[in-house]
């Protein structure tokens, strides 16, 4: 859905930066700026930056910037209309109906009206467990260890014995049969009619990162025998269970804090190890880790410790695991719990010292592979070793960064105590395997992305931190980029004095960055934020844009002097101040090329490239006078 531009421009002048980041993000007043501890990287110094006037943040530690949207985006994990809804809301400003389709509105509405019924059905569930029907539920929660408080912080409860109890309570409040089974809490019998999907169960409602309810996981009460001991909400329009994670939203800001995510096996170990303290801690839904699982923990941190149990099914879990979490190039190490001990039991009996000793005592994923193999016998026999090591090397394989590949070869051979060569080679023959695999998946989908394909697997994936405007902007283009910014009509002037000039933005970044501003400004009267509300720029661009726009002052003391608004005539002066120091460091560039081919000697063109260096000398003597007078 696309919302017009002056929709989001209103929206935008409505929302308070200061406030929307202010709910977060302790904030106090510098200079024309706020500041405050950056909520997207660690740090101990405040150098995340809002500058209330222009409706942009910045953070000089780690780059993050954009504006009120983005800080939704980013912050809360919304996507952009969802972020433009959201603060339409909050300033009040009418959303039009019409840029829906029928279909999804039609689709929205049914998301609403499902997510609704499962909100008020974990409700009741929660509302049962303190009644007589739910005792022998809060004993066996009781019994767990489990607190009143934190009962209710994961709102737990106690579906009914009952075919149709839930469906009868839901059928009160006014919901709709087909809405109960959009929410996945009733199903259709053969014979015609519905019962409840949740019977005679502990419940554990799921959240989803915003805070609402999709689904629920539900286990069996002691002594009940039903075979299936935990069931989960069925897929549905509200629950994906590939890419829910149970706890996430109680856990996310101390997983940002921590830079760091526990993955656990149970609900019940999410929520033993959080009234234990430990609150960085999410559980997969009854599946093992998913691609799109680990992408998602991937916004908040690096850093990702499997913990699992010391049984063979647990290894299997945490090997499955390793494999998924490595390729998304997260950083995996491996917690064992002793031995018929689960999280929760653990912090139970022994406290979380206990758990928090296993936690320092991680291993790094590689190592935890190589040694489990080894302990299961498997590097005995020469047939089985081999297996074993190309079974290593292959998860080795998936880690992109090539630096941290090689590392962990050459700890391998040292462990396993086999050459690095050899090790090395296993790897050229895994990786030449998946190439070809890539080449041949992509063939058959095009020439084009089969080039690509190969380009791919040459290319180390790179990992540019844009670090504000430190991202390849030389100062007199930082300088013109900031003056056009001052006054979007300065756009046309810097364009043509360029060419008058001959003169050109010297870095890719900043040729780069010029153009996005530029066509914004043909559109727009605020190009910047239209930048930053624009899905197609990059982080990285959006880091240096926001950067553009807000001063830190503190960092580099002499750029206090291009605050952000001039006078017209000044204006045109420090444009043509950029432009000219632009064209200085053009010059002596050349002048250096040009120098270096002189100093070599020899051909026909020695002639033409003296009177060059000379032609060069003056224009850059006169540039040199013009600033020295200044
Ligand atoms: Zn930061």
């Amino acid at each position: 859905m696309r919302y017009p531009e002056h929709l989001i421009d209103q929206i935008r002048h409505q929302s308070d930066i200061v406030e929307v980041v202010g709910e977060v993000v302790s904030l106090r007043r510098r200079g024309s700026n706020y500041v405050g501890l950056c909520p997207f990287h660690n740090e101990k110094t405040p150098s995340f930056n809002v500058n209330p006037e222009r409706g942009i943040y910045k953070c000089f530690g780690c780059g993050k910037g954009g504006n009120v949207f983005t800080f939704l985006q980013d912050y809360h994990r919304l996507n952009f209309p969802e972020a433009v809804k959201q603060l339409a809301h909050r300033a009040n400003v009418p959303l039009p109906e019409e840029d829906t389709t029928p279909q999804e509105r039609e689709r929205i509405d049914r998301q609403t009206a499902a997510g609704k019924a499962m909100a008020e059905a974990a409700a009741y569930w929660h509302r049962l467990l303190f009644t007589e029907a739910g005792k022998p539920a809060l004993a066996y929660l009781r019994k767990r260890g489990f607190s009143e408080d934190t009962i209710k912080i994961f709102m737990l409860g106690f579906a009914p014995d009952s075919w149709d109890a839930t469906l009868r309570e839901m059928d009160r409040l006014g919901f709709e049969i087909e809405q109960l089974e959009a929410a996945g809490l009733v199903r259709a019998r053969e014979s015609g009619g519905h019962f409840d999907f949740f019977r005679n169960r502990v419940t554990f409602p799921i959240w989803n990162v915003s805070g609402r309810v999709i689904g629920a996981g539900a286990r069996i009460l002691p002594g009940d025998d039903n075979p299936a001991k935990y069931v989960n909400s069925p897929q549905s329009l509200i629950y994906d269970k590939s890419t829910a994670l149970y706890g996430l939203f109680q856990a996310r800001d101390e997983i940002r804090r921590k830079e760091a995510v526990l993955l656990v096996e149970g609900y019940a170990d999410v929520i033993g190890l959080y009234q234990a303290g430990v609150r960085n801690v999410v559980a997969a839904s009854g599946t093992s880790l998913t691609p799109q699982q680990v992408a998602r923990l991937k916004r908040y941190c690096k850093r990702m410790f499997l913990v699992f149990d010391a049984d063979a099914a647990g290894a299997n879990a945490a090997l499955r695991g390793i494999d998924t979490a490595l390729r998304e190039d997260m950083d995996v190490q491996i917690v064992t719990l002793p031995e018929g001990e689960d999280p929760d039991s653990l912090v139970l009996k022994q406290g979380t010292k206990a758990f928090e000793q296993r936690l320092a005592a991680a291993v790094d994923a590689i190592q935890f592979k190589a040694e489990l193999l080894k302990r299961r016998g498997e590097m005995d026999a020469p047939d089985s070793a081999a297996q074993a090591l190309r079974s290593i090397v292959s998860t080795v394989a998936l880690i992109p960064d090539h630096l941290k590949r090689e590392l962990h070869l050459k700890r391998l051979a040292e462990t396993m105590r086999i050459r690095e060569e050899t090790l090395y080679a296993e790897l050229r023959e895994v990786n030449k395997e998946s190439t070809l695999q890539q080449v041949r998946r992509a063939e058959s989908s095009g020439p084009i992305v089969a080039r690509e394909a190969k380009r791919s697997e040459r290319a180390a994936p790179q990992q540019t931190a844009a670090k504000g405007n430190d991202a390849g902007l030389s100062q007199e283009e930082e300088l013109l980029l900031r003056c056009a910014l001052a006054e979007p009509r300065s756009f046309e002037y810097i364009v043509t004095q360029m060419e008058e000039r001959s003169v050109e933005f010297t870095s890719e970044t900043g040729k780069r960055t010029f153009a996005i501003l530029l066509t914004k400004a043909e559109n727009s009267a605020d190009p910047l934020n239209s930048a930053l509300s624009d899905e197609s720029i990059s982080d990285e661009d959006r880091s240096i844009l926001s950067g553009l726009a807000v001063d830190n002052a503190e960092e580099s003391p002499n750029w206090s002097r291009f605050g952000v608004y001039y006078e017209a005539p000044s204006l045109t002066k420090m444009l043509d101040d950029a432009l000219s120091q632009l064209l200085r460091s053009a010059c002596r560039e050349r002048l250096r090329a040009v120098q270096a081919q002189l100093s070599k000697g020899g051909g026909g063109s020695d002639l033409e490239l003296l009177r060059e260096f000379q032609e060069l000398r003056r224009q850059l003597s006169e540039l040199d006078e013009r600033f020295s007078t200044n």
